[in-house]
Formats: C-alpha cells, sequence, structure tokens
C-alpha cells in the first residue's frame, strides 16, 4: 500500500491523541496540527505531541475566531462559542495546509454522537461540508460508521484498521489509552474560554463597547476584572502582580487603538487599572474610587494618593458590584 500522509487536528485531548496512534497504526504518517488563540490553552496540546512523537504545526487562529465571533454562521454554543464554525474553519485551514504540504488528508479525533449538538451525525455532515474538505476528513474514531472518504477508497489508508466507536461512553477510549500508553490527558469536559460563561461576558462587553478590532484588547481579556461605569467607561482592574504589570506593559506598548488612562496607587499597595478611554468626568471620578477601594487602603490614615491625585475617602466596593462585569 502506498504511503498515505495526514494532517490531524489535535487539541491535546484523549480523543485527538489516539485519531493519531489508531492512525499510525493503519499505516499513515501523521503530522499534528493545532490553533492558537488567546482564547485557547495550548499547555497539553505541544505537551501531547511530544509524548505521541509526532511533529507539531501552530497556526494562529486569533483572526479567525474573532469574525466568527462576530458573525458565527451557526450560531454560538452555551456561551460564546461558535463550535460547529470554529471547528468547520479549523478543518478548512487544515485543508489549505494539507493541499500546500501535498498531504492526502485531515483527521479528527472527533467521535460521532458523543456531544449532542456539535458532534452528532448530522453536525459532523455540517461540519465536513463548511470545511469544503467532502471525502477528505478522516475520523478515524467513528470511521466505520461514516461513510468511505477518498483515501479509503483509494486504497492509501486500510479501513479495516479504522474504528466504529459512538456515543457518550468513554470506555473503550480509556481502554484504547491503556492499549497504546497513554496516560496524560485532560478531562474530556473541557472547552476553550468561550465556552465559559464569565469569559463570555466580558467578551460580550467587549464587543459591544470597544469593539473586538484592537488585537491587543482582546489578548487582555484573559486577564484581571472588568468594570463598566454608568457612562460607558470600561476599566480593566488587575487582580495581582502579575496582571498589574501586565496593564502597564500594555500601556507601554502603544498600538492600541484608544487614548489609554492608566490608574496606580502610589502611597499604598493596590491594583492598576487600565481604562482604554474615558467617556465622561464622572466616570473617571468613579475609576479613580475603585483603583482606591480595592487597594489597601485599612493600611493608612489618610487618603489614597494616585498617580493622578489624591482621592478623598470614603471607599466603598460594594458601590461597584453593579457595574463589574466579572
Ligand atoms: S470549544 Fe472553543 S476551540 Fe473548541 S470548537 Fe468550540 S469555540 Fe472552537
Amino acid at each position: 500500500m502506498a504511503v498515505c500522509r495526514g494532517l490531524s487536528l489535535t487539541s491535546g485531548g484523549l480523543d485527538s491523541q489516539l485519531a493519531i496512534k489508531v492512525l499510525q497504526r493503519a499505516g499513515a504518517e501523521v503530522e499534528a496540527v493545532c490553533f492558537s488563540s488567546p482564547f485557547f490553552d495550548m499547555s497539553g496540546t505541544e505537551r501531547a505531541a511530544k509524548t505521541l512523537g509526532v511533529a507539531l504545526r501552530v497556526v494562529d487562529f486569533t483572526d479567525d475566531i474573532v469574525s466568527l465571533i462576530k458573525s458565527p454562521a451557526h450560531g454560538f454554543g452555551g456561551a460564546m462559542n461558535p463550535c460547529i464554525d470554529c471547528h468547520a474553519l479549523m478543518i478548512r485551514r487544515a485543508g489549505e495546509l494539507m493541499e500546500r504540504l501535498g498531504y492526502d488528508f485531515v483527521a479528527t479525533g472527533e467521535v460521532q454522537g458523543q456531544r449532542p449538538m456539535s458532534q452528532n451525525r448530522q453536525a459532523l455532515g455540517v461540519v465536513e461540508k463548511c470545511s469544503g474538505l467532502k471525502g477528505r476528513l478522516v475520523r478515524p474514531l467513528s470511521a466505520k460508521l461514516l461513510e468511505p472518504t477518498v483515501p479509503e477508497i483509494e486504497g492509501k489508508l486500510n479501513r479495516d484498521m479504522l474504528l466504529d466507536i459512538s456515543g457518550r461512553g468513554r470506555e473503550r477510549q480509556i481502554a484504547l489509552a491503556a492499549e497504546f500508553g497513554i496516560a496524560d490527558y485532560p478531562s474530556p469536559a473541557g472547552g476553550c474560554k468561550l465556552t465559559e460563561e464569565g469569559f463570555a461576558r466580558k467578551l460580550k462587553d467587549l464587543m459591544d463597547h470597544e469593539g473586538l478590532d484592537d488585537r491587543a484588547l482582546v489578548e487582555l481579556l484573559t486577564r484581571a476584572r472588568r468594570f463598566r461605569l454608568p457612562d460607558g467607561t470600561g476599566v480593566v482592574l488587575g487582580r495581582d502582580r502579575r496582571d498589574n504589570a501586565a496593564l502597564r506593559e500594555f500601556k507601554l506598548s502603544g498600538g492600541c487603538l484608544f487614548p489609554l488612562e492608566l490608574l496606580s496607587p502610589v502611597n499604598v499597595p493596590g491594583p492598576t487599572a487600565l481604562i482604554p478611554e474615558v467617556k465622561s468626568e464622572g466616570d473617571f471620578a468613579l475609576a479613580k474610587e475603585l483603583v482606591c477601594a480595592y487597594s489597601r487602603y485599612d493600611r493608612l490614615e489618610g487618603d489614597v494618593a494616585l498617580n493622578v491625585g489624591t482621592v478623598p475617602r470614603p471607599y466603598n466596593r460594594e458601590k461597584f458590584r453593579e457595574w463589574q462585569i466579572c
């Protein structure tokens, strides 16, 4: 049989690791591909590729996922996750790589029926259609339940060695993991940050106000608390030293589309606040009070001094709850 070469989408999860192993056992040469964005956690992906001994290509997907968030053709899942479109576009991008690099197919670790919304038979068909990869998309874990793909029909990929897993049970995957010696994999429940309710609130707030065109502001979404003050001013408030340092660095680095304002206490420990655009004097006064309310003002006899001047007491953190996004 001629050598068959595939690009396998991987997240570092068990199913994508198993897909690679099943393909290798079926005689295919496999390279892994993954997609990066501020919303995806890549920590397990590189480790998994290393453990499996496959080369990993990392493709920047930020612009793609941002445009899907702005306009998801198949809507969102439970939060701000446009899963069907996201998955289809990842496969399309992998397909473009496949064409460019001369691979035979793209593979995924999808299992028919595993996720009621995004991996039922109809959704698998939609993903294949939207990806533009008809006949070149192999799902090795459920392949025997699906139409044969081009490399199977051409005899380049041995269909007999592919599997027929379906449904939400994990027994067969866990048994296969043991058989292949795969011990390091995350729980299957996780999605990216877009599936998290709190993160989705921050993202929606940014989209509705500053918009998603400033990539640096989008990247900043993974950090800090968010407030939206009454006249529409957004405040990004550091939670810890790392956040505060990142906010200062953000201001220094320039290149943001908005006239940034930075607030921080100078006579007491406390948070740094980044304001993309001050919308009113009233909001600016509130933002200064907010920074004081989250500072260690209990260590002071007098008032908190910020880099923009002193703010008289009292400071009341509770007052800001109604404007807190996350
Ligand atoms: S969970 Fe996130 S990365 Fe995964 S398909 Fe959905 S939107 Fe895309």
